[in-house]
């Protein structure tokens, strides 16, 4: 039943996570079937694949985020 009123009123998504700034999961209210946006923005199912792959592009995210913000302190340092 749930199903029907997705494909006749289209999907109603609510984001469950950020994976980047671009790429986010998504989850249907109606029919809990998980979708993300990949790295162009198109709107995909979330398969067990994509899921692996935006665990590392979060991991990576997060990473490139930390060293971003360790790096920071040393632009204020003047060196010659
Ligand atoms: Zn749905």
């Amino acid at each position: 039943m749930k199903k029907i009123y997705c494909s006749f009123f289209g999907h109603e998504f609510k984001i469950t996570k950020h994976v980047t700034r671009h790429v986010k999961e998504f989850k249907c209210r109606h029919c809990n079937k998980q979708f993300t946006t990949d790295q162009s923005g198109n709107l995909t199912e979330l398969t067990p694949k994509l899921k692996e792959i935006n665990a590392v592009l979060e991991n990576i995210h997060n990473r490139r985020l930390l060293k971003r913000q360790k790096q920071y302190p040393e632009l204020l340092v003047f060196r010659h």
